[in-house]
């Protein structure tokens, strides 16, 4: 019965580009089309109608975007355009034949788009159709990615997702736990908790208390650390920014019941820079702050992000950057040199820093991080962890991360050889060695 209906579904292909954040929108749609009674298949062939989730925040990532729209064209001929390219004009004059054209978190719309050029040939079976209770995931089944709010409130100079996402739209606190148990119950190990700005959650809906399993739970930071530091999997916050509030959540990493990392786009250290690029937080003084949380969390890994070659960054500036991070010895850290976005407010800043001074400025930074990154790296060395196991090779071989590595943003730790092992498995290993970026181990098994 099962093989009947399924090949008597109609069939959509489906393309996703982008971040974290547009993940999840993908997992949504995909969720919501299989309830709908579709098939999702991997291959343009079959695919009655392919959508394609773009990104739009970068212009490399636009012209990736293109790309793919383009080659879903040329393959399949049945094109949904979705995401963060918005309605841009590009799209209706580069491929003036796509069927439908919607903008981030735009469920509705890209499902409706789907109904209306390829109608259901049948409508949800609960008994058939088992789309699995946690959604369909795109991460692998031991880690996911819980959206806690959409859009952002600051207005960054250099980005133009306010502009696509709109302003900070927290999703109720209920709605979220709950979400974050479903996926703990169909065997989610990890949540990593994302957002523009985490530090944010609950502003717009003035820290509203929702209920989660019958009690009061408020919709802010601190409260929802402590609600997903119940379900006993890792929580990972990422996007969090170095406000005085985020310090209440730093005894929860302490006491083991949140992981001990933050990850926080800095992207600056000169408080000139920093106040042209309208940074969050930028008034703090981020390395006390740091200090202090290092003082009450030793094991604490911060990664971030930077921007180098920002309209206006001048040599001193640039200067104070390289003392802050020769500081602030964070574990792992991403660089770019700047580059124009459209639309971006800092396209109209004056005193350009030019393409040779910007990868100048870039290699000198990269020199110092990986050198600060490979001696934080060096010091795990002799240190037993426990780990989550991403692959075992057929050799018995793994590969994991500890707590300090966010996946496909951070290092691995490289298990020579296990035993009874599976993905998703939590084990103890012993470090054994380090290079610039992963780590080395044994596993640990009980005598
Ligand atoms: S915090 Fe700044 S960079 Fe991040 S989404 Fe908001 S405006 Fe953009």
């Amino acid at each position: 019965m099962t093989e009947k209906r399924a090949d008597s579904a109609k069939k959509v292909g489906f393309v996703s580009l982008g971040c974290p954040k547009a993940l999840v929108d993908s997992e949504r749609i995909l969720t919501q089309l299989r309830m709908d009674g579709y098939d999702v298949v991997p291959s343009y062939d079959d695919a009655d109608v392919v959508v394609v989730n773009t990104c739009g925040f970068i212009d490399s990532a636009k012209q990736e975007s293109l790309d793919a729209i383009g080659e879903a064209m040329h393959e399949n001929g049945k094109v949904i355009v979705t995401g963060c390219m918005g309605d841009d004009k590009v799209i209706r004059e580069s491929y003036p034949d796509v069927l439908a054209v919607s903008g981030p978190a735009q469920y509705e719309a890209v499902v409706g788009a789907v109904h209306e050029f390829i109608p259901p040939t049948q409508s949800h079976d609960p008994f058939v159709d088992l789309v699995p209770p946690q959604g369909i995931k795109l991460t692998p089944r031991h880690y996911a990615y819980l959206k806690i709010s959409e859009g952002c409130n600051h207005r960054c100079t250099f980005c133009i997702i306010p502009s696509m996402r709109g302003d900070l739209v927290s999703r109720p606190v209920g709605q979220v736990l709950d979400e974050a148990e479903r996926l703990v119950k169909a065997g989610t190990r990890e949540l990593l908790v994302i957002s523009q700005d985490t530090s944010a959650y609950g502003v717009d809906i003035k820290y509203r208390t929702g209920f989660w399993q019958g009690r009061p739970v408020r919709s802010r930071m601190l409260e929802l650390c402590q609600a997903l530091g119940e379900l006993g999997v890792w929580v990972r916050l990422h996007y969090v920014y170095p406000y005085p509030h985020v310090d209440e959540v730093i005894p929860l990493m302490a006491e083991g019941r949140i992981l001990p990392y933050l990850d926080i786009p800095f992207q600056h250290a000169s408080p000139r820079v920093l106040k042209l690029m309208k940074r969050p937080a930028h008034q703090e003084k981020t390395l006390e702050r740091i200090k202090r949380w290092r003082e009450l969390c030793p094991e604490l890994v911060i990664r971030s992000t930077f921007i180098v070659g920002f309209p206006g960054e001048t040599e001193d500036d640039f200067q104070i950057l390289l003392d802050w991070l020769e500081e602030a010895k964070l574990d792992r850290v991403g660089c770019f040199q700047y580059s124009p976005v459209d639309g971006a407010a800092a396209n109209a800043l004056p005193d350009a820093v030019p393409d040779d001074v910007k990868q100048d400025r870039w290699e000198r930074f990269m020199a110092v991080q990986q050198r600060i990154s490979a001696e934080r790296l060096q010091q795990r060395i002799g240190w037993e962890m426990q780990v989550l196991v991403d692959e075992v090779r057929e050799d018995g071989s793994a590969i994991a991360r500890s707590y300090a590595d966010a996946p496909e943003i951070d290092g691995l730790v490289h298990i020579e050889a296990t035993e009874n092992v599976q993905p998703g498995d939590f084990i103890d290993v012993e470090i054994i060695g380090a290079d610039d970026y992963d780590l080395f181990a044994v596993q640990l098994v009980d005598a």
